[in-house]
């Protein structure tokens, strides 16, 4: 099968391998029937994810039909149409029963797929943790709605459910990428009174007036004005930062409020400082990644019931054999493409 490949740092291949076979009791093989690229398969790429083992198949967004499952497999059966999850949990261990799955103490715990392990960028991927790690697709839900809830927009419905945001408050999330917009869906289930999104990208600015038009957007240079001007206390009672530049690490503290929540959901390339004198009094409270994506199944039910929609998201879709055109679009940034599908050839 096609595969696309680390072969190491700075190089990807797409590559012909064998298809997967059950090596587990509790995997499971699916074929892909949607995929998709995030920037995380960049940092790979790029050798900044030391742990990404060359030779393994990239891909860590996907959605597909379940092929075959292992004698320990109860939650799924052939057939079913499932999302795959980033991350693979035991849903025993400590962190599990906590619901802090990112930490899983299993062997292939959090982020393994396509990154320690083969992912899906290819026709057929194996699960580990299958029980956990697959959910089944509600009828009436289609791939592409399906596509972001296993990476994407599980960061963004966890960043949101830890944010502790109330109706009064004003909101701010800073990056309006992938993520960023995914965040700002699940901020949005919250309602709270205001929603302020900053980004240096005047397109994905004007993405989110045009579908969120209630949603205040402003550049860097003017978010600090525009979101005193639309908070009470001084400053947003939410913060999430989304971008991970070292500007918009500083912005995250510098707009909240005393006694405000600050999620940093970004992944840095460097240490951030945090200058203490100037926050004294401040009395912030810092949460951060990465995601514990557990609660797919809440999210597939959002979808269904037309409260989360991240197919505008998707702008472009490669078939997997011309996939690699499809990541120098996306790493270009070219064409407007916020998000790549890809379907298989066949
Ligand atoms: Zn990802
Ligand atoms: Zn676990």
């Amino acid at each position: 099968m096609l595969a696309c490949t680390y072969v190491g740092p700075g190089e990807f291949q797409l590559l012909d391998k064998p298809s997967p076979a059950l090596l587990h009791p509790q995997d499971a093989i699916v074929r892909v029937t949607l995929g998709s690229i995030c920037t995380s398969d960049l940092h790979i790429k790029h050798g900044s994810v030391p742990r990404a083992v060359p030779g393994i198949t990239v891909g860590h967004e996907m959605v597909g039909v379940v092929e075959r499952v292992g004698g320990e497999v109860n939650a799924v059966c052939p057939g079913d149409r499932v999302t795959v999850n980033v991350e693979t949990f035991c849903g025993s261990c400590f962190f599990c029963q906590k619901g802090w799955v990112n930490n899983c103490t299993h062997p292939d715990g959090g982020w393994a797929l396509g990154c320690r392990i083969d992912g899906g960028q290819a026709e057929y991927v194996r699960v580990p943790c299958a029980n956990q790690g697959l959910n089944r697709i509600p009828d009436g839900v289609t791939d592409e709605q399906a596509l972001l809830v296993g990476d994407v927009l599980a960061t963004g419905y966890w960043a949101a459910g830890i944010s502790e945001i109330a109706p009064e408050d004003t909101v701010l999330i800073l990056g309006a990428g992938p993520t960023g917009l995914c965040t700002l869906q699940c901020v949005r289930l919250f309602r709270p009174r205001r929603i302020v999104v900053c980004d240096w990208d005047p397109q994905r600015l004007a993405f989110v007036r045009r579908h969120y038009p209630e949603v205040l957007t402003a550049p860097p240079e003017q978010v600090e004005e525009l979101v005193m001007a639309h908070s009470a206390h001084g400053g947003a009672d939410v913060v999430l930062e989304v971008a991970g530049s070292p500007d918009t690490f500083r912005m995250a503290w510098q707009c909240a409020r005393p006694n405000a929540v600050v999620t940093v959901v970004a992944l840095y390339d460097e240490p951030q400082i945090l200058p203490l004198p100037e926050m004294y009094g401040k009395n912030l409270t810092f949460k951060t990644g990465g995601v514990d994506g557990c609660r797919c199944d809440e999210i597939l039910a959002h979808i269904a019931a037309g409260e989360l929609d991240t197919v505008p998201l998707i702008t472009h879709t490669y078939p997997l054999s011309r996939i690699l055109e499809a990541y120098d679009l996306f790493e270009h940034r070219r064409d407007g493409v916020i998000k790549v599908a890809i379907i298989p050839d066949n």
